[in-house]
């Protein structure tokens, strides 16, 4: 397992942002995650500095080149989960690697994708769920959906195993986009990947199976809900994070309820636009330097006294 003083996820403006003061403060900082849909082919017209209009493509990536500059790591690489350890450790499991850091910046703008189930939010809280380590527990021994179509989802469903031998994956009529090494273990571990669509769900007073579009059902008394790639409320729900709907919650200098966890940009659900985010990662930036250091001189001090 790789150690950081910072982890980034998001290299959208908000995280480059973020990485280019927190390295040039020389953090060992890392940033994960692959290029933002602005970086096509777009012209911004109003962010400050380009008279003549500059495209997302180029000024994300004179934005990788200044973080890159002063030090910041960039890796184009998927975040499936974080927990913080006993150790106050937050610790990233993604497509490829597991990484440790002492603070956290969520910079993952906004991307949850619905499943598009009619009831769906008639059964949250009674089954249905974002966030198999808060409430796989409560599914012990009980059969359990998953429904997404990535690595995300296949993780979870692997996650679920410890709770439950009774797990299934739905695509919702998706294509599967799951690495090899993720379709052999859920092969091996007997979870069944369906590529049908949930239409509705039934049960009285909460859960209790799943109908599909073409008319079948399947018993199923957790649902949980990992389409595309894990997004800034999926990190929240793991985390213990304050959200306002699918927004973290932040004071004004981009801290979260929990001490070492900054959000900036668009998953804070402010004024989306790029300079903001840009201002947001600057100031979540700074707060994780202070959190870093003040983290340092504690452990230096206790260290001191034994
Ligand atoms: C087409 C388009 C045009 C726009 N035009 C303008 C404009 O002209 N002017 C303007 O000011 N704003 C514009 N915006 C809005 C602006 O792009 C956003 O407000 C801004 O990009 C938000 O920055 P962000 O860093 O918060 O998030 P994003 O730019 O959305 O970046 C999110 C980052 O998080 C990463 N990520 C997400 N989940 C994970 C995960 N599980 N693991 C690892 N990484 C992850 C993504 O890969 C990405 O790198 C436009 C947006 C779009 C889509």
């Amino acid at each position: 397992m790789e150690t950081v003083d910072i982890l980034i996820i998001g290299q959208g403006p908000a995280g480059l942002s973020a990485a280019i003061y927190t390295a040039r403060a020389g953090m060992r900082t890392r940033i994960l995650g692959c290029a933002p849909k602005v970086a096509g082919d777009y012209d911004i017209d109003n962010y400050f500095g380009f008279v003549d209009t500059i495209s997302g493509k180029e000024l994300i990536e004179r934005g990788c080149q200044q973080a890159a500059k002063f030090g910041a790591q960039l890796h184009c690489d998927r975040v499936l989960g974080i927990h913080q350890d006993e150790r106050g450790f937050f610790i990233a499991k993604t497509e490829e690697n597991e990484i440790e850091a002492h603070a956290l910046i969520l910079a993952t703008g906004v991307s949850r994708i619905r499943p598009g189930i009619a009831n769906l939010a008639d059964y949250e809280g009674k089954g249905v769920s974002y966030c198999v380590s808060c409430d796989g527990f409560f599914m012990r021994g009980k059969p359990v959906l998953v429904i997404g179509e990535g690595n995300f989802a296949a993780n979870q469903a692997l996650e679920l195993l410890q709770y439950t031998q009774q797990v299934s994956l739905c695509t919702q009529g998706k294509e599967t986009s799951m690495t090899q090494d993720f379709l052999d273990r859920l092969r091996e571990n007997n979870i069944p990947v369906r590529m049908q669509a949930v239409q509705t769900l039934e049960g009285a007073p909460s859960l209790e199976r799943v109908v599909f579009t073409d008319g079948t059902t399947l018993e199923a008394q957790g649902l949980f809900i990992a389409m595309g790639q894990a997004s800034s409320s999926d990190f929240a729900y793991t985390l213990g994070l304050v959200r306002n709907g699918q927004f973290i919650e932040t004071d004004r200098d981009q801290r979260t309820n929990v001490p070492g966890v900054f959000a900036a940009g668009d998953c804070v659900g402010r004024f989306m636009q790029i300079s903001v985010a840009v201002g947001e990662g600057a100031l979540a930036g700074k707060a994780a330097i202070s959190h870093v250091k003040e983290a340092r001189r504690t452990l230096t001090n206790s260290t001191a006294k034994t």
